[in-house]
């Protein structure tokens, strides 16, 4: 099992990469490659906890898949997107009962993550977990759970290029 502490995470298995805190204008994180091949990591110097937490394992999704094609890749951005919210969030029970108790805000705060990362993980479910998901929101309210999330839609499985030179990592 892997600690989920990011800063440990980097300790550990990317001892060598330098990560910064910057001004990144809109950007929450960001890992930029100089020519000879090397990774640095860049974060907003005014993120909350939650919110560096969840960037700081999008960034380390893309130190283990390695330089894109192109910076912002949006085959790699959704990979890397998926692969975080799967770390993030591995307990189908435990998002299932979160999301059918409380709004899905709250429910990701709960859980420690972004919304997004919510969204990312539903949108994202293969068919086995989308049932077992589904199974907690019996005779729930609708309304008691966001539009994106309610568990009532199916995934909205991003649309990819399964053969994109971005996915040469497993
Ligand atoms: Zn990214």
């Amino acid at each position: 099992m892997i600690s989920l502490n990011p800063y440990a995470y980097l300790e550990d298995v990317f001892p060598d990469v330098e990560v910064r805190a910057a001004d990144l204008g809109e950007d929450w994180g960001l890992t930029v490659w100089d020519d000879d091949g090397t990774p640095t990591v860049y974060y907003a110097f005014d993120l909350g906890e939650i919110q560096r937490r969840c960037v700081l394992w999008h960034e380390i999704r893309h130190l283990h898949r390695g330089a894109p094609c192109r910076q912002r890749c949006p085959n790699d951005e959704a990979d890397c997107r998926e692969e975080t919210a799967r770390l993030l969030l591995p307990d189908i029970d435990e998002l299932g009962r979160a999301m059918a108790r409380w709004p899905a805000k709250i429910a990701a705060e709960r859980l420690g993550v972004l919304p997004s990362i919510v969204d990312d993980r539903v949108d994202n479910m293969t068919d086995r977990e989308m049932e077992t998901y589904r199974a907690h929101f019996a005779g729930v309210r609708i309304e008691r759970t966001s539009a994106a999330c309610n568990g009532y839609g199916g995934p909205k499985r991003t649309k990819r290029d399964r053969r994109h030179p971005c996915r040469r990592v497993a």
